[in-house]
């Protein structure tokens, strides 16, 4: 009998197909690689002209910078793992020590301790949100409503919930910079089970929000849980990671290509088959595992037809698009601007919802880089609300400087600007987000020798990316020996 979850099908090797060369694709290939060694070949399509997909480094003026991604959780181990596997260690960056601030109220406001993705869970901090909160609404807050507070039993939304414990302003002020700031959404739509687990858990058992000694605050920067620090970068932009990881790939002999298009996915008698290729001139590939690395829509596209379930779930999951303007700044205009950067909340009404002081930040793009320019990334768009990126590069540049410049007070000139536009980047993890990837995962586990992968099912960052990839590849293992073996085959094996 043929063993292709062992790396052979009779007596050729198994072919492995990943589609989506972003950050899920390349790690899924790589993992795949070191699973199977020489015996599988694999082989890694990507339809634009470069890897990386959200990763993606590049230059503005005379600094090259993040245009994408820009650090990577650190206080999970998947993607700083990743790193020392491939022996990049001693590339591997922090942010220096300061912290963003919110703009609030006509002034700018530290990050405050205590705080969950902005929700206060340490009640003896509660003062250190008084700025960004007026006094009253301080005082709201420390009245957490519903306490003893009702054991949650369902998901909910993230806005309504901590409204209803301590008060809509810390929605308005604190959790949609930050949550919104990571999905570009809008808390009123986002799950609380997906987004934020620690206070989903908290809640699911009957615990209130305030403590006196709250549980660990990962995401909160300026009050680290454990030790060390909580983001990471890679010297020269965490946009080099696919890059790298794709050398390491062909030199393990897999094949990455670029400007492939996958447009059909259907079963065969023994695996699967992609179409490729013009529609007038179509090319096919036969592969004996898939894994699909690609966004929710090309997903559901090619689902459509193999799994239906799954297809029909990843079609209902809404994206936000969103907009970086890179500016290179002469160094002079910003001396003396400190911390990482500004979160805007909405309900300031600027049109930028998040500024990076790249080169505040990182130290490779302030030190290693040119005497003459300072970086400073612009971000804008939410979930819904396309029309604002509606604008020419031209437009949209003269729009997040404006706001610059009366937030900060600088008359801020760049040197160069850059606009990059990510349509459709950032799925939403919506109330009841957890059950569909679910429901998608059953669905996808009936058709062997397939798999998912991507921000779209465990988390938008690039651990938890890092993580759905390991997972998808242990879960294709097993559907091919299932395959191969049939369930009766093991169910004897596992007699004996
Ligand atoms: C502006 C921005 C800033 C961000 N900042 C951070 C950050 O600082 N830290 C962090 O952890 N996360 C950040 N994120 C989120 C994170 O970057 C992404 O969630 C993650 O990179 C997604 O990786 P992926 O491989 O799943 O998807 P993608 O990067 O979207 O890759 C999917 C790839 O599939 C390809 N593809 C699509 N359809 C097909 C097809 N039919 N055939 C072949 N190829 C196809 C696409 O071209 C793409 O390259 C940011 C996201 C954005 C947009």
């Amino acid at each position: 009998m043929s063993d292709s979850s062992s790396g052979r099908t009779g007596d050729r090797a198994v072919r492995l197909v990943v589609v989506g060369g972003g950050i899920s694709g390349l790690v899924a290939a790589w993992r795949l690689v070191q699973a199977h060694g020489p015996a599988a070949q694999v082989l890694v399509l990507e339809s634009s002209a470069r890897v990386g997909g959200k990763l993606w480094a590049g230059p503005v003026g005379d600094v090259t910078v993040d245009l994408g991604a820009e650090s990577m959780l650190a206080r999970r181990p998947e993607a700083v793992g990743l790193l020392t596997e491939l022996g990049l260690d001693d590339e591997v960056v922090h942010p220096r020590a300061a912290s963003a601030a919110v703009v609030s109220r006509g002034g700018l406001h530290p990050l405050p301790p205590g705080t969950v993705m902005g929700v206060p869970v340490d009640r003896t901090r509660l003062p250190a949100l008084a700025g960004i909160l007026d006094p009253d609404e301080v005082a709201r807050a420390g009245q957490e409503s519903g306490v003893p507070a009702e054991r949650l039993t369902e998901d909910v939304d993230v806005a309504s919930w901590v409204a209803s414990r301590v008060g809509r302003a810390v929605v308005d002020r604190l959790v949609e910079p930050l949550l919104g700031g990571v999905y570009a959404g809008n808390s009123a739509r986002l799950s609380l089970q997906a987004t934020i687990p620690q206070l989903w858990q908290r809640a699911r058992g009957g615990r209130p929000l305030l403590e006196t000694r709250p549980p660990a605050t990962r995401t909160t920067p300026a009050t680290p849980a454990v030790s060390g620090p909580v983001f990471a970068g890679l010297r020269g932009g965490v946009g080099r990671l696919p890059l790298i990881l794709a050398e390491r790939l062909e030199k393990a002999g897999a094949e990455v290509r670029t400007g492939v298009t996958v447009r059909g996915l259907t079963r065969t008698p023994t695996g699967w088959r992609l179409e490729t290729g013009p529609a007038s001139g179509p090319e096919f590939i036969e592969a004996d595992g898939v894994v699909l690395a690609v966004p929710a829509a090309p997903a559901a596209r090619l689902l459509a037809d193999v799994v239906p379930v799954a297809a029909h779930e990843l079609a209902q999951v809404e994206t936000a698009s969103v907009a970086v303007v890179a500016a290179a700044v002469p160094r002079e205009q910003l001396t003396g601007l400190t911390g990482t950067g500004l979160l805007v909340p909405p309900v300031e009404q600027w049109q930028i919802k998040a500024a990076t002081f790249s080169s505040n930040k990182w130290r490779w793009v302030s030190d290693e880089q040119s005497a003459e320019h300072l970086v400073v990334r612009l971000s804008l768009g939410r979930a819904r609300e396309e029309a604002a990126l509606q604008r020419d590069d031209a437009d949209l540049t003269e729009l997040a400087l404006a706001d610059l410049r009366e937030i900060t007070g600088r008359d801020v000139r760049p040197a160069e600007t850059r606009v990059v536009r990510w349509g459709g980047a950032l799925p939403q993890y919506q109330v009841g987000h957890l059950d569909r990837v679910q429901r998608i995962r059953e669905a996808v586990a009936g058709a062997p020798g397939l798999a998912v992968c991507g921000a779209v099912y465990d988390g938008v960052g690039i651990p938890a990316c890092v993580a759905a990839a390991g997972r998808a590849v242990h879960d294709l293992q097993t559907s091919m020996r299932t395959r191969v073996e049939g369930p009766r085959d093991r169910q004897e094996r596992i007699e004996e």
